[in-house]
């Protein structure tokens, strides 16, 4: 039996593993401090000193190079507490026991199962009994002193970089388009093609006032955008890449752009998991903004009115629906203009296909459904609105039209030149890269013969890039060039004079008819009505005009008889079987609700589904017989009153189409009398 050389190690707690817990917070300190780790292990002497076998101390040292602050991550630090957990744990050592864990959360759940266990803890300055009051007390103030001291360091810490970033003097990460140069200022990347693809970025922002159309600019035209690389091994770099919806909407809310330098943009918190989240503050929450601090692509005023546009188009997205939206393909002219004179909100837009008709511009209104699960406040087809805002924007706008037009012109001239500049820039590059190959490969001392067949690769791979970028470029400087060229220059012109014309030119998308309504009018309040819609048109400057256009049918409506025509189908009843009536009804020139030529089957169903009374019983109502009760009255059979009639002796009226009967009454003194009695003598 092992001699006991402390009293609170008992023979319980030996037949248990020891576990020797090693940590250090990062992997620059498991190389630099490399003392402190001999320590650590040093305490296994101290377990075989207290009586543990060298077969019974585990050493649990996978947590190197893992902060304290979480258990989450730290692997080691788990399996500790579930060893101490399954009873497997006699003791615990550590070097400081109250840095096992630097968080009072971990700490304190440690200490509530080694005391549940009867598990030891030991450190440098001694062997506490977590069951010993006076033991857990001192350990609960050692994990709670760790924690503060934690605290202290990283404030001060953070406090340091707060104070240096206020004055402007905390270097960050610089983003694309701009680098540090010899006296550690920000400036301008001095990459002449870099300037001129952030300048474009911003420009045609600017100019459309919608990140996804720079998006598609940029596509269309084919331009790359510059990339900063931020890995290690090609840290700073440049790479040229499409542009990314993210990457855009991520420039333009960066506020470095605009010359300022701000610190503290961002808000980190820990989640429920352990892993961090990162949130974007608002810009009244930032720690630190220093405006025109230094040069940069945007004034501070542009970058404001962008944050501004841009929140626009999210509320509007998002369902502020207060909002306009940027203009898009679709045919409807008022998509983005048009608010509901119900509830006050945006109407959106939806395109329907239906009977037969593709594409069927729809104003609807369903801020009310999708808030609060209303009806839909109104929704109707956009045909008579669509049209009556073209006829208005028509009148409106001859004395504009050369204004108007000349903008779209001046655009598009606007347009070319910057994106032909960038593009020339491109070839301008590769240019430059075939160069540099070519100096490389002709300084290369000819004996090396294997470097220089390398170099001599890498030359020609250049030439052919450089080939096809010229290529690239010309063939699309001649695309673009048709666009505008003076023919086309003179076409819009003449059309100027002629804004009708101008409007309907099929060149013209959708989109850009939208963005000229929008240099006109403000927007269009439109309510429905039983019989119309309403429209209150606000053009820009305040003026108002309203209008208004007939409610469009709803299909039922439009197929629907019409009621001149069951008038009179119910007059000619009173004389006229169903085909002598559709005859009369054709020749008045009267069609059916789906616009086919009248039948007797036809006249019959609109009598039928119309409740009118059929010729029938008019005639019954009048005391006509059928053929079977004059028989019956004149005792005699119903060939008979047939043969009758047709020799005039009884009088009939038809009353439908198969040349079915009705008969006038026969009174006493009626002459078919006479004849009866003769027949019934024979
Ligand atoms: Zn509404």
């Amino acid at each position: 039996m092992v001699a006991l050389t402390n009293p609170k190690v008992k023979p319980e707690h030996l037949k248990r593993n020891a576990y020797l817990y090693i940590r250090q917070s990062t992997a620059r300190q498991v190389l630099e401090h490399q003392e402190s780790t001999k320590r650590q292990y040093a305490l296994e002497s101290r377990a075989r000193e207290l009586g543990w076998s060298p077969d019974r101390i585990v050493v649990i040292d996978s947590d190197l190079g893992q902060s304290g602050v979480s258990a989450v991550d730290r692997k080691g630090f788990q399996r500790l507490i579930t060893e101490v957990t399954m009873d497997n744990a006699g003791i615990v050592l550590g070097l400081e026991v109250s840095r096992l864990a630097r968080n009072n959360y971990d700490w304190h759940r440690l200490l509530e199962i080694c005391g549940l266990t009867n598990t030891l803890i030991l450190d440098e300055d001694g062997l506490y009994d977590p069951c010993d009051f006076n033991d857990r007390l001192l350990l609960g103030l050692k994990g709670t002193m760790s924690e503060a001291e934690l605290h202290i360091i990283t404030s001060r810490l953070r406090g340091g970089r707060i104070n240096k970033a206020k004055r402007g003097e905390l270097k960050m990460c610089q983003p694309t388009g701009f680098v540090f140069d010899n006296n550690n200022n920000i400036v301008l990347d001095p990459d002449k093609q870099v300037q001129e693809a952030i300048h474009l970025f911003f420009e045609t922002f600017h100019r459309t006032g919608s990140s996804m159309a720079v998006l598609k600019h940029f596509r269309k035209e084919g331009i790359l955008f510059p990339r900063k690389l931020r890995a290690k091994a090609r840290k700073g770099e440049i790479v040229w890449e499409p542009l990314h919806h993210t990457r855009a909407l991520n420039i333009l809310h960066n506020p470095h752009y605009a010359g300022a330098y701000a610190y503290g943009k961002s808000r980190y918190r820990k989640c429920a998991d352990g892993h961090m989240s990162c949130k974007r503050r608002d810009k009244s929450e930032w720690t630190v903004l220093l405006k025109d601090f230094h040069e940069g692509y945007i004034s501070w005023e542009q970058y404001e009115a962008n944050e501004r546009q841009l929140n626009t188009w999210y509320l509007a997205r998002t369902g502020g629906c207060k909002q306009k939206t940027p203009p898009r393909e679709g045919p409807a002219l008022l998509q983005g203009l048009a608010i509901c004179g119900i509830c006050g909100n945006r109407m959106a837009v939806e395109y329907r296909n239906s009977y037969g008709r593709q594409n069927v511009p729809t104003y609807t209104c369903r801020y009310a459904h999708l808030s609060y699960g209303f009806k839909l406040c109104q929704s109707f087809v956009g045909y008579g609105v669509d049209k009556a805002i073209t006829e208005l924007i028509k009148d409106a706008v001859t004395p504009m039209a050369l204004k108007v037009t000349l903008k779209v012109y001046d655009e598009l001239q606007q347009r070319f030149e910057e994106t032909d500049k960038i593009r020339h820039l491109q070839v301008e590059r590769t240019k430059y890269e075939a160069d540099l190959a070519q100096r490389r490969y002709m300084q290369v001392d000819p004996d090396n013969r294997l470097v220089a067949e390398n170099l001599e690769d890498d030359w020609n791979s250049k030439l052919v890039a450089l080939n096809k970028a010229k290529q690239n470029y010309e063939k699309l400087r001649q695309a673009d060039q048709l666009i505008i060229s003076k023919q086309k220059r003179d076409e819009i012109l003449a059309l100027a004079k002629d804004f009708p014309k101008l409007w309907q030119n099929p060149n013209i998308s959708n989109r850009d008819r939208k963005q000229m309504i929008r240099l006109i009018i403000e927007d269009v309040t439109l309510i429905k009505g039983d019989k119309d819609i309403a429209m209150h048109v606000r053009f820009k400057g305040g003026a108002t005009k309203t209008l208004s256009t007939p409610k469009p049918l709803r299909y039922c409506d439009k197929i629907r008889t019409d009621p001149e025509l069951i008038r009179q189908i119910d007059q000619l009843l009173d004389h006229h079987v169903t085909h002598e009536i559709a005859d009369i009804l054709n020749r008045k020139g009267f069609k059916s609700g789906t616009g086919k030529v009248l039948t007797g089957a036809l006249i019959f169903d609109m009598q039928r589904n119309n409740r009118i009374k059929s010729r029938f019983r008019r005639l019954k109502e009048k005391g006509f017989l059928v053929q079977k009760e004059v028989a019956k009255i004149l005792g005699t059979c119903e060939h008979n009153v047939w043969y009758w009639r047709e020799r005039g002796w009884l009088t009939g009226h038809v009353y439908n189409d198969k040349n079915q009967y009705l008969f006038e009454p026969i009174g006493k003194n009626h002459p078919i009398w006479e004849r009866v009695q003769k027949l019934n003598k024979k």
